[in-house]
């Protein structure tokens, strides 16, 4: 199947302020055969990276990191806004394109040396692909990898990466 992912996705001017063009992901989504194929899409990109499992921040991280975690047949770790995790966690606070917020992850969620790819629906600054790498490594998991449906590439997200390697089936 062959798709123009950019097809699928709707900007949305000004919002939710203005000077932001928001690439709105649900019509992409709604869309089965084309939210099936991005999947697809990526699975085929990073399945030779021997992921143990798939970590993914609230909300949009988990529709993404879920089937594709479900496609590899691995694990997958929520990340989530603090106070959402009913066990113990370790947290870190970071800078949104718009705003400030703080993930959390459950202390147990991943095993030192376990091989990790981080899931998100898009990069933009990069801040929280940074935190969640954060939270992976301070719980010893190795990151092999970030893979995202867009990328915004005038934000350069992808050089606070620090050399991981970055997947985006969508670039702006
Ligand atoms: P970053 O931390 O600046 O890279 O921002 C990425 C996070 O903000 C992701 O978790 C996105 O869900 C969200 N985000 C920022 N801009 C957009 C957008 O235009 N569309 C959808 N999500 C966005």
């Amino acid at each position: 199947m062959s798709v123009n992912f950019k097809d699928h996705i709707r900007v949305i001017e000004d919002w939710p302020q203005p000077g932001i063009r928001f690439k709105d992901i649900t019509t992409l989504l709604g869309d089965g055969n084309v939210y099936r194929e991005a999947i697809d899409q990526i699975r085929q990109l990073v399945k030779d990276k021997q992921i143990d499992v798939i970590c993914g921040p609230e909300a949009r991280g988990f529709v993404v990191g879920a089937p594709l975690a479900y496609a590899l047949g691995v694990g997958f770790v929520p990340i989530r806004k603090s106070g959402k995790l009913p066990y113990e966690t370790i947290e870190a606070s970071y800078d949104l394109e718009y705003g400030k917020d703080s993930l959390a992850v459950h202390k147990d969620a991943i095993r030192p040396g376990q091989k990790v790819l981080i899931a998100d629906d898009l990069l933009a600054t990069g801040g929280t692909i940074a935190t969640c790498i954060d939270l992976v490594k301070k719980l010893g998991g190795d990151v092999v990898g970030a893979a995202f449906l867009i990328e915004l590439s005038y934000l350069t997200g992808r050089q606070k990466m620090n050399g991981i390697d970055v997947v985006s089936l969508i670039t702006y």
